[in-house]
């Protein structure tokens, strides 16, 4: 029916999710704009590696990111951080690239790669030999790092630090020429071996990598380094904020170090970007580091970087999670500088809270029992309906049949009853949902005692929605063997049983949840035939349910439990 497709409502464009918190990142934001420091201007980026999936972790940094461009009228970048050649593949690009407007953003013309200033970062570098603060080494990588010290003990000058400029700049040409084998030498700053923080320790800014890239080929066999990249590359396109996890911050005087000298050389014109971190996200009951979840998909412990379980933005997508959702998620989860260990629970509740007001209703029975309705005429059956969504008529109203034989769930009916279940019991009454109150007169098991059948009566005089009618305290979902169409479902669990596998000692995988995956075989109502890959619906009193985007089709429908209804588990 197409009042139901009329509910699609994945892609809502990306405004902000709730007004926006104040937090410290804003408040620098908007001390700089008053002050004029960067001339009025908002330029952030979001600088993945292409060596992975994108992650909730990284959905937090993106929507803080292009979120902070979107408020403040400034632009974000797309920058992947492509240093590594050997690691990194198009294929990880093209997925990062397809997440990020999954999620409502758009980097319009600022699509860069690291890898776009090979050229100036080598010139700089040369730079850097020139004057006197860099240069080439030519230790072990076992003697650079016992001579580079520890916390207590100050770092060892390298025999090779003070090699002449122009032997410098032949032996970091030779390297470029690819003369020199990988690890015989690399560029390292010259800034201070005893400095107590170890990133200013003289930080390699260059290694050798005969390494074909995946976008300079074979075009060069040295590769820059994150540090002496990243804030060479932020200061050429104009970051005003460069914001970035935690982890960073004793980086920070590297990347101040390298623009300054830039700046004062009139190589980069000021002001510099200025880095800001915050604090990373961490979700319980999952792993997210790039290793674990790679692991995870090579074992075979998931069906792939998709897999519904897993918190990558692929597997949150197929599972049934909003784009819109993991904005709102986000927003939540705030900025700061604490340790931020999030609930899965608001995962799930920014969802429902998402899904509620737009997801059309439907009913599906997912563990089906069939109920014969003894007085129901043989071969009759009537039209019933119900709206699309119950708090929005001008939505429609679907419409589907009720006949004698209609399909229930199996864990809406219980031989023997135990005190307060209001549900369908032997001689008890409840109602269909949209249809009338049937009685169970008796019901037939096989030799395991599981129910196969129960025969029933309905009381004609009970249609829902007939005025004066009786009611019972029980109403169940239901669809009739008439018209409903037969379904998969695929409910999902957590992958881990404890919230922290990676602080319970051992394997991580130790702690996997072996339920993570249950499916059944059922029914749907015949609204749902067309149901489009993607499409969210609210089954009634199951929980929201997605079309699976990659194995559902007309004729072969396949829904994943995205959430339950009510917060907790299932
Ligand atoms: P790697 O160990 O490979 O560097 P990474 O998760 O840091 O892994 P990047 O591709 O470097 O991956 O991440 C891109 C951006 O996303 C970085 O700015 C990083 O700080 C941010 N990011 C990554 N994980 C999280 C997280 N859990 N919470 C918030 N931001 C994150
Ligand atoms: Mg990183």
């Amino acid at each position: 029916m197409s009042n139901v497709k009329a509910g699609t409502h994945v892609g809502s464009p990306a405004a902000p999710a709730a007004p926006a918190v104040s937090n410290f990142i804003r408040q620098i934001i908007e001390a700089d704009l008053a002050s004029g420091k960067h001339g009025g201007a908002v330029v952030t980026r979001f600088p993945p590696e292409p060596n992975g999936y994108l992650h909730i972790g990284h959905a937090k940094s993106i929507c803080v990111n292009f979120g902070l461009a979107r408020d403040y009228g400034g632009r974000c970048h797309l920058r992947f951080d492509d240093t590594n050649p050997v690691k990194e593949d198009v294929e990880y690009e093209r997925s990062i690239k397809e997440m990020v407007e999954w999620l409502g953003f758009s980097w319009g013309e600022h699509l860069h790669h690291a890898s776009d200033y090979f050229d100036t970062l080598y010139a700089f570098a040369e730079h850097f030999i020139e004057r006197g603060l860099a240069y080439v080494d030519s230790q072990s990588a076992d003697e650079m790092r016992a001579n580079r010290g520890t916390f207590e003990k100050p770092g060892v000058d390298s025999p090779f630090r003070n090699r002449s400029v122009e032997e410098n700049l032949r032996l970091f040409r030779e390297m470029r020429d690819g003369k020199h084998p990988e690890g015989a030498h690399v560029l390292r700053l010259k800034i201070d071996m005893a400095s107590p923080n170890l990133n200013l320790r003289d930080p390699a800014i260059y290694r050798i990598r005969f390494a074909e890239h995946h976008r300079t080929g074979n075009r060069w066999c040295i590769y820059p380094l994150y540090d002496y990249t990243h804030c060479i590359s932020d200061a050429l396109e104009g970051i005003t904020h460069s914001i970035c996890t935690l982890e960073f911050e004793a980086h920070r005087p590297l990347y101040d170090w390298i623009l300054a000298r830039l700046i004062e050389s009139g190589k980069l014109k000021p002001p510099a970007p200025q880095q800001i971190e915050f604090a990373r996200l961490n979700v319980s009951y999952t792993v997210m580091s790039k290793r674990k979840l790679l692991e995870l998909v090579a074992t075979g412990v998931v069906s792939g970087w998709d897999d519904p379980r897993m918190m990558t933005l692929v597997g949150l997508r197929r599972r049934g999670f909003t784009p819109a959702s993991i904005r709102l998620f986000a927003e939540r989860a705030g900025v700061s500088k604490a340790h931020q260990w999030i609930d899965m629970a608001e995962l799930e509740r920014a969802l429902r809270d998402d899904l509620d007001p737009k997801a059309p209703r439907a009913m599906a029975v997912t563990d089906p029992v069939r109920v014969i309705i003894e007085n129901w005429p043989e071969g009759q059956v009537e039209r019933l309906s119900a709206p699309v969504h119950p708090h929005d008529e001008s939505r429609g109203r679907r419409e589907f049949l009720i006949g004698r034989e209609v399909w229930i769930e199996r864990d809406d009916f219980r031989p023997a009853p135990e005190k307060g279940f209001f549900r369908l019991v032997p001689g008890g009454e409840v109602r269909l949902r949209y249809g009338y109150i049937i009685r169970c007169e008796r019901f037939e098991t096989d030799q395991a005692g599981k129910v196969t059948t129960i025969h029933a009566t309905y009381d004609p005089a009970t249609k829902s929605g007939t005025p004066g009618a009786r009611n019972v305290k029980g109403a169940i979902h239901w669809v009739a063997a008439a018209d409903a169409l037969p379904a998969e479902f695929r409910l999902y669990d957590r992958l881990f049983r404890v919230p922290d596998p990676d602080a319970e000692g051992g394997d991580y995988r130790d702690h996997l949840n072996a339920d993570s995956l249950k499916v059944l075989r059922g029914w749907v109502e015949p609204t749902l035939s067309d149901a489009t890959p993607e499409t969210s619906f609210q089954f009634e009193r199951l929980g929201y349910f997605c079309a699976d985007r990659v194995d559902s089709r007309p004729g072969q429908l396949v829904f994943n439990k995205a959430v339950g209804l009510k917060d907790g588990w299932k």
